[in-house]
């Protein structure tokens, strides 16, 4: 199982997860902050199950400036 988890404190909302995979983020119009589709939410952290293209969630990953998106699991 792929988990994604999000750090969202440290989010600076640059955009860049939104554009690279619409499909698990948008963007708050809060707080500018990305937030994570069907995420749970545990003492700020948000996380959830991904099925399909765990690729593009590494690229992702790798892709966000401040780190705060983590891909765990196979
Ligand atoms: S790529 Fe990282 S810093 Fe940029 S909006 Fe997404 S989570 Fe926030």
């Amino acid at each position: 199982m792929t988990k994604l988890i999000h750090y969202r404190s440290k989010c600076i909302g640059c955009g860049i997860c939104y554009e690279m995979q619409p499909e698990f983020w948008r963007m708050s119009r809060k707080d500018g902050k990305a937030s994570l589709l069907r995420g749970v939410e545990k003492k700020g952290i948000f996380q959830r199950e991904v099925k399909t293209d765990r690729q593009t969630c590494l690229e992702v990953a790798q892709a966000c400036p401040v780190s705060v998106i983590k891909v765990v699991g196979g």
